[in-house]
């Protein structure tokens, strides 16, 4: 009795910690796909204030004129909530002519480089 009351312990015991193992390995994933997201955001957080600052101090524009245009690009999708999310339309390839997706880097037909579908903000890699 005792003898097997102790091996289901064990056993209980086994079971736990392959369980806390699991629950780190995913709190590590999860851990440095936030981290990833940081990053991201950094980079674009700088992109964004060069722009401004260039923008300010190469025009007229105003703060007012800048908030403005946040709510415009913000409502575009029908809400206001502080969120960008540009619908996924596929676009003319300017060399060939053909359906291009959005996500392309070059048309799937003729190889030509997209750049006017390229979202600027993907060209700054971290150094
Ligand atoms: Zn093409």
């Amino acid at each position: 009795m005792s003898f097997l009351w102790h091996l289901n312990n064990n056993l209980k015991i086994a079971d736990t910690k392959l369980d806390v193992a699991e629950v780190r390995s995913k709190a590590d994933k999860a851990g440095r796909r936030a981290a990833a997201s940081m990053e991201s955001v950094e980079r674009l957080t700088l992109v964004l204030r060069a722009m401004w600052e260039l923008l300010s101090e190469n025009t007229t524009l105003t703060e007012a004129d800048l908030e403005a245009r946040v709510k415009s690009i913000d409502l575009r999708d029908g809400r206001l909530d502080a969120k960008y999310r540009p619908e996924m339309k596929p676009f003319v390839c300017r060399s060939c002519g053909n359906m291009v997706h959005p996500s392309r880097t070059h048309c799937q037909f003729c190889g030509a480089e997209i750049v006017d579908g390229a979202d600027p903000f993907n060209k700054v890699q971290a150094p």
